[in-house]
Formats: C-alpha cells, structure tokens, sequence
C-alpha cells in the first residue's frame, strides 16, 4: 500500500495497493467502470460509472486502475468527513471525471478550498506514448497547457495525464498545496505495480479509502 504525500484531514485509511497487497484488505467491487464520468453513492450493488463517494463510517470504497489514474478525496461536508475515488484515464479525464467528483463535493456544501486529493501511480509522461488525435483532443480542454505534451523517443507525443488532471482540478478551485500525490509510473515499477500497456490484462491495483 502506497499513502498519498499528504497528511488526512480527519482519520481515515486510504491509499493505492501493491502487487504485494493483501487481497483480503481491498474494498468489495461496487463499480462497473466505463471511461465515463458518472460519481455516484456507494452502495453494495455494482453501478456503472467511474467515481463514487460516501460519507459512512467503515465503508471502504475504491476503483480498479492498471494505468489509469487512481484519484482519492477527503473533505468535510455539513461538519462532517466526506471521501471518494475516482477513476480517470484520457478518456475519462476529458470527459470531466475529476472535475465532476469536485463538483459533487461542492454540491454538498463541502469547501473546494479544503479538499485534500490524490493521484495515484499510473502511467507516466516516460511511458504514456499517444496518438496525435489524443493530444487533439486534449487540446480542446480548458485545463490545457504545451508542457502536457512531450515528444518520445519514437518521435511520437507523450501525455502527462496527471499534469493534465492537477489542471483542472487547480482551475476548479483546489488548493495545491492540499495534493498529496505519488509520481510512481506503472510501466517503469513492474516489480510492484500491474500495467495494461505492459501485457497485464486481467490484474489491477486499487485507489481505495475508508473513514476511520
Ligand atoms: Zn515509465
């Protein structure tokens, strides 16, 4: 289990799991995901969507990532601890997954400013090789900035997807100094993390968190 760089604002236990992980300590699967954007309650029935939230005590909550982008939340709403993960690849990401997950929290009355959040490993700039058309598209986004793009040693574009997604979450409202997240990339750390650029089709890791 690898812990956000960030100290939790009320206690709680949260995290991204390792090939070295328990699998008795992982949440039960309460989403289908999709590449969308859709943030909903948790509940023990399986939803289809790519962000869920609760604000109970001792449910554990997470998603499945093996080089998406794992995203943990902790805030207050109405006084009270409120968490969620997320799931967000590029298609995700443009789709608006991280800015909904914070527009749900705001919704709620919780204080954008406060929000404690969290990326997780995946895969990074060094490995990310995309189509010209994914950095089109990118393009299109609001949050977008050249320094997400980088040119591999193919000669074909490199996407910083979590540069990406600290954009928007910034242009949001976040307070950058409230990220705790950890830069690990999933293709470089075979010894400890699954990779679906790198053959691992059916093995995931989790972003998961559980108030208490
Ligand atoms: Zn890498």
């Amino acid at each position: 289990m690898i812990i956000p760089h960030i100290h939790p604002p009320f206690p709680l236990t949260w995290g991204f799991s390792t090939k070295l992980d328990d699998p008795a300590d992982l949440p039960p699967v309460r989403l289908s995901q999709v590449h969308g954007c859709a943030v909903v309650s948790a509940t023990d029935a399986i939803q289809t969507a790519d962000g869920i939230w609760t604000a109970m005590p001792g449910l554990r909550i997470g998603v499945r990532v093996a080089d998406c982008v794992p995203i943990l939340l902790a805030g207050i709403v109405a006084g009270k601890p409120w968490i969620s993960a997320l799931h967000a690849g590029w298609r995700g990401a443009l789709a608006g997954i991280f800015r909904h997950g914070i527009e749900v929290f705001h919704a709620q009355g919780g204080d954008l400013s406060s929000l404690v959040w969290a990326f997780g490993p995946c895969i990074q700039p060094c490995h990310f090789e995309v189509g010209e058309e994914v950095i089109e598209a990118a393009r299109l986004d609001s949050a977008w900035h050249e320094a997400l793009v980088s040119v591999g040693p193919q000669g074909k574009p490199h996407l910083d997807l979590q540069g990406l997604l600290r954009s928007q979450g910034l242009g949001l409202g976040l307070n950058p100094a409230n990220e705790g997240s950890v830069p690990l990339c999933t293709v470089c750390r075979q010894d400890i993390l699954w990779s679906y650029r790198r053959g691992d089709h059916s093995k995931r890791q989790w972003g998961w968190i559980e108030i208490g």
